[in-house]
């Protein structure tokens, strides 16, 4: 097949930028490994999976009707209703007919004489594209660690982020989640009546803070759709992609007792206010980041009753925000049910596992069911994994051995149309308001390129180290996701290289504007006459 726009990825970031390069006016096709749309919501069906962002403010806003007329059932939907609403779209928009399931990307090789992309996927399908659009996400690759006697294990296990579509049943069954991260901590409260037993294998105790997931009522929704051209500016404009009140004050501006005030009434907020709402210097004070934890760790001793397991749950070895915090539904009230018991791996690491469960130097405990919550090779792990070579043969992973250099998070030199809008470099937030403001960018680049007659688009050298700087300098300074999967540091061998957008939506939004403003300029554009040497 041969296109204007290949896109690769059916997650709410490919599904737009194929609505817009198709509405654009571009012949356009989307390849999926999946066998269905949804990304993140299609692979992630373990129970308890949610969102962390309110519905409405992850929901597309680019059509009304769309929004008028999908009822988000619940503030922070569960995985049914996502992967149900992103089917809607493609069907809604008839987007369906231009994807293909089941294809894996496995190379993808710039042929220079004709400036298109030549891309591999699946049963050796060959497409030829002029662009390529990774919309393969930063949490799309498992990562499950390498222990000994994996494969030994004869009971059921599987990872969150690959889990089938049949219910596992939990039934009587005793079972060992591996991780306490975003996932895990989900999983734990959702399977406790079901099972004989559930075994937490904690290796890095997190801030975790409560949902404060409700169903939207009707008069919510009818006060939704009233409001939606003012949840659009909202949305549009804010910083974090959230529609939280933004806090004005710094912790110490307030005495103690109006801080606990207000810690308190956080705890009570829904989802990301308590970092999106709390004091402004939350996360490069680290004397008012302290308070917010010292509340948060009297909240664990209030609930779990159990002294040792409740310090055990309190993290010791960072801040809250320097990981990505989970947000939770009765954790911490699981622990004072007999069922569960919670093995910090900090002081027993796990040795192996075995033919029957999982041995620490503790000893061995036996299971029928091993979830593995251990996370994702985050922001490069699928853009390596695609087989990607550029100009001269180069490969992507050679390009980045060292960690990614990129522009916004969405090209790098050397890989002319090529694009990955949401790839590293680019997280800020609430996923679909950034990455929708890149497959914008991107789209709006290739129609002033066509426009121009030009069909090769390349950043420049010096836009790529200028934006690269920048997050490597602010990665300097930020307590924000400076441990685990944020710098790689959860994958053995994986460079340390700090992966979000330190600057965040603001600096995007200016870096917008400013290419916008120059005519491009960020970008070499040429035509084929040019490249031949014709005169224009
Ligand atoms: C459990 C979980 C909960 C989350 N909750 C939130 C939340 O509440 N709020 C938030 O903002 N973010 C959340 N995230 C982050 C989430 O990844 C993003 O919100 C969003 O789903 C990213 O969309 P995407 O389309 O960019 O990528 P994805 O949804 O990851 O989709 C990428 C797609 O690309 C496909 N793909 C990858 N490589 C290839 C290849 N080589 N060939 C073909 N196809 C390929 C994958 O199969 C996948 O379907 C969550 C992530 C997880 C894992």
């Amino acid at each position: 097949m041969t296109v204007d726009v290949l896109v690769v990825g059916a997650g709410i970031t490919g599904i737009y930028q194929l609505y817009r390069a198709r509405e654009a006016g571009f012949s356009v096709h989307l390849l999926e490994a999946g066998g269905g749309v949804g990304g993140t919501w299609f692979w992630n069906r373990y129970p308890g999976a949610r969102f962390d962002s309110e519905s409405y403010t992850y929901g597309y806003l680019f059509s009304q009707e769309l929004f008028d007329e999908w009822e988000w059932q619940e503030h922070f939907a569960g995985q049914p209703e996502i992967e149900r609403y992103l089917n809607h779209v493609v069907d809604r928009f008839d987007l369906r007919r231009h994807i293909t399931f089941d294809a894996p990307v496995t190379a993808a090789v710039w042929d220079e004489p004709s400036a298109t992309w030549r891309v591999e996927a699946g049963d050796e399908v060959v497409h030829r594209a002029r662009f390529l659009i990774a919309a393969t996400g930063v949490l799309s690759v498992p990562y499950t660690p390498e222990i000994p006697g994996r494969d030994d294990f004869r009971g059921v296990q599987h990872h969150t982020g690959r889990w089938p579509a049949e219910p596992v049943d939990f039934t009587g069954k005793r079972v060992a989640v591996v991780g306490t991260s975003s996932s895990g901590v989900q999983v734990v409260p959702t399977i406790l009546d079901d099972v004989a037993s559930v075994t937490a294998y904690q290796r890095t105790a997190n801030w975790c803070t409560p949902l404060n997931n409700r169903p939207i009522t009707s008069e919510e929704q009818a006060e939704l759709r009233a409001g939606f051209a003012d949840l659009c500016e909202t949305l549009n404009t804010s910083l974090s992609g959230f529609a939280h009140p933004v806090n004005e004050r710094a912790a110490f501006d307030d005495s103690e007792s109006e801080r606990r005030v207000l810690f308190e009434a956080l705890w009570n907020s829904p989802g990301f206010m308590k970092l999106t709402s709390n004091y402004y210097d939350l996360l490069f004070n680290e004397a008012a980041n302290d308070e917010w934890c010292a509340f948060i760790a009297d909240k664990i001793r209030g609930i779990v009753h159990d002294p040792a397991t409740a310090e055990r749950l309190i993290p010791r070895d960072h801040r809250f925000g320097a990981k990505r915090p989970p947000f939770v539904n009765g954790y911490f009230e699981a622990f004072n049910d007999p069922k569960v018991s919670l093995v910090d791996l900090r002081e027993t690491p796990i040795v192996r596992l075995t033919e029957t469960g999982i041995e620490t130097t503790d000893g061995e405990r036996e299971f029928d069911v091993v979830v593995w919550a251990t996370g994702f090779d985050f922001g490069t792990g699928a853009l390596n994994r695609m087989g990607i070579r550029g100009r001269d043969g180069l490969a992507l992973t050679d390009h980045w051995a060292d960690g990614p250099s990129t522009f916004l998070g969405l090209q790098t030199r050397g890989f002319p149309n090529f694009f990955f809008p949401g790839g590293p470099h680019a997280a800020a937030g609430n996923n679909p308001r950034y990455n929708g403001d890149l497959v914008d960018i991107v789209t709006d680049l290739l129609v002033h390129a066509t426009r121009n007659g030009a069909d090769v688009i390349e950043v420049t050298a010096e836009s790529e180290e200028r934006w690269t700087r920048m997050v490597d300098k602010g990665a300097a300074v930020t307590s924000f996701g400076t441990i685990g999967q944020y710098v790689g540091s959860n994958i053995p061998g994986k460079p340390r290289r700090y992966l979000l957008n330190t600057g965040g939506r603001l600096k995007l939004f200016e870096i917008r504007a400013d290419v916008v403003a120059n005519d491009y300029e960020a970008f070499e554009m040429s035509t084929s006459s040019e490249r031949a040497g014709e005169p224009a």
